[in-house]
């Protein structure tokens, strides 16, 4: 078995016991493999493993890799990463899933970028820091961002994304991301994702409830260049 494998396999039973820890199905959760500062290549090597889900969190990089990989027809690309209002045709183009959406310009911009019927899924992203400058809505203001997507009719709410603070449990940042989780449900019951944990709190996640992970370097190794 390569590394790559060794790791995926020892993740996915990670993943396992966490998730019967919980008293939760393991087959309730889906888990998006980080392949940022990555290249395209190990995309190839993650899908013969069988990973369909793939997280980037710049669209330089994601729009490359998809450009690059489109013979990988099931793969579902998931962004991530903070993302600019003038990028978002580009990342649409792209993604079928944009787990980053923290304004209503933001919403609107990808709404308005929609060149199909095609529904594009998007996350109310929540800041679970006391730092104004980090990606996220604030807590408090969720709610009212995710009755604006709502009304975008190209955007199909799916739920809410959270990374966990530096400074704070994991497990009760995410209980408070779980509490918002369910607000965002009596907005619309269909938005159920909660996409939280990363290599180091996975477990944590989904103990809170999280639906999908956003699990990287325990998978792919170290990040070639920064990061
Ligand atoms: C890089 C990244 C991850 C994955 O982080 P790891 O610690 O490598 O698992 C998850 N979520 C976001 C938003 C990221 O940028």
């Amino acid at each position: 078995m390569s590394d790559l494998a060794a790791r995926l396999s020892a993740i996915d039973l990670r993943i396992a016991d966490a998730a019967r820890a919980a008293g939760r199905d393991p087959e309730d959760l889906t888990r998006i493999v980080v392949t940022k500062f990555h290249p395209a290549a190990l995309v190839t090597e993650l899908h013969a493993l069988g990973v369909r889900d793939v997280g980037e969190n710049r669209q330089q990089e994601l729009s490359a890799k998809r450009d690059e990989l489109t013979s990988l027809d099931d793969v579902r690309w998931h962004f991530i990463g903070q993302a600019q209002t003038n990028k978002a045709a580009a990342i649409r183009r792209s993604a079928e899933a944009v787990h980053s959406v923290d304004r209503e310009r933001l919403a609107d911009a990808l709404h308005r970028a929609a060149d199909s019927d095609d529904l594009l899924d998007v996350l109310v992203q929540v800041n679970l820091t006391d730092d104004q400058g980090r990606g996220g809505v604030a807590p408090g203001d969720a709610r009212r961002l995710a009755e604006h997507i709502l009304e975008l009719t190209s955007l199909r709410l799916r739920g809410v994304m959270a990374v966990a603070p530096l400074d704070e449990e994991p497990a009760s940042a995410f209980e408070r991301l779980r509490a918002i989780a369910d607000d965002v449900r009596t907005v619309d019951p269909a938005a159920d994702w909660i996409s939280a944990g990363m290599t180091g709190d996975f477990a944590e996640a989904i103990a809170a409830g999280a639906t999908h992970l956003r699990i990287g370097s325990a998978i792919t190794g170290p990040r070639p260049d920064r990061g």
